[in-house]
Parts: structure tokens; C-alpha cells; sequence
């Protein structure tokens, strides 16, 4: 049993993946927060669920598996969306926390909160064959806002969901999410903080990953503590 706590905020393309992984690895206690019932269409690709799942919040199907595959562990299902009102306090109670949600406005809600509360978190997304990861690990390593600075436009949201996601390619992204989960409750370095690593599965595939430094200004430091231009440069 690998002792701590990790978030899973989203239980769908990305959060699947990490949850059977922490899961399987013997993680001591796994969040798993998602407001949605499993559909029929989730079933190919979110493969933690069966057909008997249908209807039942995704967070409480995952964690029952969860709980199956590991039943020395913790599951705790939270049935709710993540908001302004509750991700600091729900973040606060975790050791780190991983983005496997599918909206970026969440993601940027789930930046600030970690920052605030001095959680590490893993952001991750999909779109299309191209997936991405990085590790914002608060004080210091470059945060979510560094990088982009805030969520893109509503119509950019919308022709992003028409894209879709490629199973495998968010499964990909889901392990490596895990993986940084893995090492930050073990104490091991991490592969992608101060890093955004980039998956492009068009063609041949390819993985990039590009340094990252925290950005004097950055808009979290207005709601944080440790504003990202307080961190030491790394590298
Ligand atoms: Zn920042």
C-alpha cells in the first residue's frame, strides 16, 4: 500500500485511466470528484464502467471498482461539480490533485484553487490526436496561468468539444497523470513540473516536452499567497 491522497477531479476520458492505475498501484486513498450519471456513449472509452453502471454517478461506480481492485484502500466519491464555493476547501484535503476534467474554465478554477491551498496538481488535456500534461507544483514551478494566462473564448470552447477526444490518446495522458501522482506521494522527482509535455499522435507520433518558467504577474497572484513571480527560477 503506497500511503496518501489524491484528487481525481473528473471521472471520465482522463480521470478513468489515472483512477484504475492508482487503483492498481495500491494508492492509499483516491477523491474522485464528478456530478454526471455514466451514459450509454461513455462506455468505450471510459472502461472502469459497465452496463450495469448506467445512471449511477460516475464517482461512486469508479470508486466502487476502485475499492475492488484494492480493497485494502479508501475510495471517496464526492457527487458534485467542482466550483468557486467548494474547490479550495474539497482541494485543501487532498496531498495532490489531478485535472482530468474536460472544461477549461474548470481547469483554471482547479489552478487557482491549488495555488491558494499549496497543492500540487497535475493539469492535463485532450483534443483531437494532441494531448498535454504539466505539473504545477505552487511556489515553485510555473502554474497553469504562466503558461496560458486564462481559459480561451466560449466559441473556441465549443470547436474544441466538436473535435472530440481519441480514447487512447487521453488514456495516455491519464497514465502520465498518474505517474506524476505516483511520484509525488513517494517523494520522487517529478517528470513534468517546470515542464508541459506535448503528445501528437498525428502520424508518427511524437512527445515533446517544452521548460516552463513561473512568470512574474501571472493572474494567479492576485488570488495566492505565493504568487508564481515569487518562485525561483528552475534550470
Ligand atoms: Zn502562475
Amino acid at each position: 500500500m503506497i500511503d496518501g491522497r489524491v484528487l481525481i477531479v473528473g471521472a471520465g476520458g482522463l480521470g478513468v485511466p489515472a483512477a484504475l492505475s492508482l487503483a492498481r498501484m495500491g494508492l492509499g486513498t483516491v477523491g474522485l470528484i464528478d456530478p454526471d450519471p455514466v451514459e450509454l456513449s461513455n462506455l468505450h472509452r471510459q472502461v472502469i464502467y459497465g452496463i450495469s453502471d448506467i445512471g449511477t454517478p460516475k464517482a461512486e461506480a469508479a470508486a466502487r471498482k476502485i475499492i475492488e481492485l484494492n480493497p485494502g484502500g479508501v475510495a471517496e466519491p464526492i457527487v458534485a461539480a467542482i466550483d468557486e464555493s467548494n474547490a479550495r476547501e474539497i482541494v485543501a484535503r487532498y496531498d495532490f490533485v489531478i485535472d482530468a476534467t474536460d472544461d477549461p474554465t474548470a481547469k483554471f478554477l482547479i489552478n487557482d484553487a491549488c495555488v491558494r491551498a499549496g497543492r500540487a496538481f497535475v493539469y492535463g488535456g485532450v483534443l483531437g490526436m494532441g494531448g498535454q500534461a504539466m505539473t504545477v507544483i505552487p511556489g515553485r514551478t510555473a502554474c497553469l496561468r504562466c503558461v496560458f494566462e486564462g481559459p480561451p473564448e466560449l466559441g473556441e470552447i465549443a470547436s474544441c468539444r466538436e473535435a472530440g477526444i481519441i480514447g487512447p490518446v487521453a488514456a495516455l495522458i491519464g497514465l502520465l497523470q498518474a505517474d506524476e501522482a505516483r511520484r509525488f506521494v513517494l517523494g520522487l522527482e517529478s517528470g513534468l513540473a517546470g515542464g508541459i509535455l506535448t503528445y501528437d499522435a498525428t502520424g508518427a507520433p511524437r512527445v515533446r516536452v517544452t521548460r516552463v518558467s513561473p512568470r512574474r504577474g501571472c493572474a494567479c497572484e492576485s488570488r495566492a499567497s505565493i504568487g508564481c513571480g515569487d518562485a525561483p527560477a528552475r534550470n
